[in-house]
């Protein structure tokens, strides 16, 4: 399902750049600049389309007033806080790029390495995924992505180093399959695979957050990891499955050894310690089990609830002409609301 009716503006470009923002405003001057740069060296028709994702600072503000002086540059203001990769979506669908590359706004992913993504697409690859090889974050949060990168080349075949790199260049073909996706939360580096023919790596530089904190807590991480998990693959309801089955079988195995020990042997005085630790283990086991299931559930309570993925307040700038994001049937109506400046 697409929301936006004529997904991109007439005027169609070789390269679109989509930036997700939200509280950026110390960055954003110096992105716009080194963007441009890049850009304007390429020799290649280019846009840049800001998403704000409901930002409380300055940010939507300079970015508005960019938009109306620079002809590169469009920006679609949510109505709300949306979450990163919705904002990214929303970009995606406003993009008229025959490449469309994702990027940061905190400065951590160097806009000079996306020639590198786009000579990637020349060759012929359908996707070109940064990988961050000197990756600058703390090591909680690296050693928490080596893991789900390995669990998310499981679950959908294709090896990656680095599915949270967001610098990243898509072809066309791709951006239409992406942006035909109904799904309400998603990741989107792990979706691309599902389209894509063929992935390559490309070892991107990595720099410290330039300026401002990251705007992912621990709540905000964790939730992100659970849809990772649960939006690729039922791959962990098959290993609970499987765990439960080779938990009842051992269950069986030893209620026979006491059995025939009791006939052999007498009753057996001792071994509380024993039961609690077994009880442990399998309450443990039970809990984690319906835990798992329960976020399945969660996820498809969410689909069903079928809230649109975002709202557009205003579009600006080189957007302006594009068509208006119609406001899904449920989505909360407010007057005014998604039309171009
Ligand atoms: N972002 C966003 N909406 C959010 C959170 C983040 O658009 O709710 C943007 C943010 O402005 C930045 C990018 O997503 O451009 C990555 O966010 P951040 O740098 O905080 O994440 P980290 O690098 O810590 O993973
Ligand atoms: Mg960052």
């Amino acid at each position: 399902m697409l929301l936006l009716e004529q997904p991109r503006p007439a005027d169609r470009v070789d390269v679109s750049v989509v930036v997700p923002v939200y509280n950026e405003q110390e960055n954003l001057p110096e992105l716009l600049e080194r963007l441009t740069k890049v850009l304007s060296g390429l020799d290649r028709t280019y846009e840049m389309v800001f998403v704000d994702d409901g930002s409380s600072d300055g940010s939507v503000a300079w970015l508005r007033e960019r938009a109306r002086q620079d002809k590169h540059l469009g920006v679609v203001e949510f109505q709300a806080n949306f979450g990163q990769h919705a904002a990214v979506f929303a970009g995606l669908e406003a993009a008229a790029g025959d490449a469309v590359v994702t990027l940061d706004a905190d400065l951590q992913n160097p806009p000079e390495e996306i020639p590198k993504l786009l000579a990637a697409l020349d060759e012929g690859h359908d996707v070109a995924a940064g990988w961050r090889s000197n990756r600058q974050d703390p090591l909680l949060r690296r050693v928490a992505s080596y893991l789900v990168n390995r669990l998310m080349s499981r679950a959908t075949g294709v090896n990656l180093h680095d599915y949270g790199c967001m610098l990243r260049a898509y072809r066309r073909e791709v951006v239409d399959c992406l942006c035909a996706c109904a799904e309400r939360s998603s990741f989107i580096p792990a979706l691309a695979n599902v389209f894509a023919r063929s992935v390559v790596e490309v070892p991107v530089e990595h720099a410290a957050r330039a300026r401002g904190d990251s705007k992912y807590s621990l709540r905000k991480l964790v939730s992100l990891n659970y849809d990772l998990l649960t939006g690729f693959s039922v791959l962990p309801i098959h290993w609970v499955s499987s765990m439960g089955l080779l938990m009842a079988l051992a269950g069986f195995a030893s209620g026979a050894f006491l059995l025939l020990r009791r006939l052999l042997m007498g009753p057996e005085a001792e071994g509380v310690f024993t039961l609690m630790a077994v009880l442990f283990v399998f309450t443990g086991l039970q809990l984690l089990a319906v835990g798992m299931v329960g976020q399945y559930i969660a996820r498809t309570y969410s689909e069903a609830r079928a809230r649109p993925r975002y709202v557009v307040r205003k579009l600006h700038g080189r957007l302006s002409s594009a068509s208006c994001f119609p406001a899904p049937a449920n989505a909360p109506s407010a007057e005014g609301d998604a039309c171009p400046e």
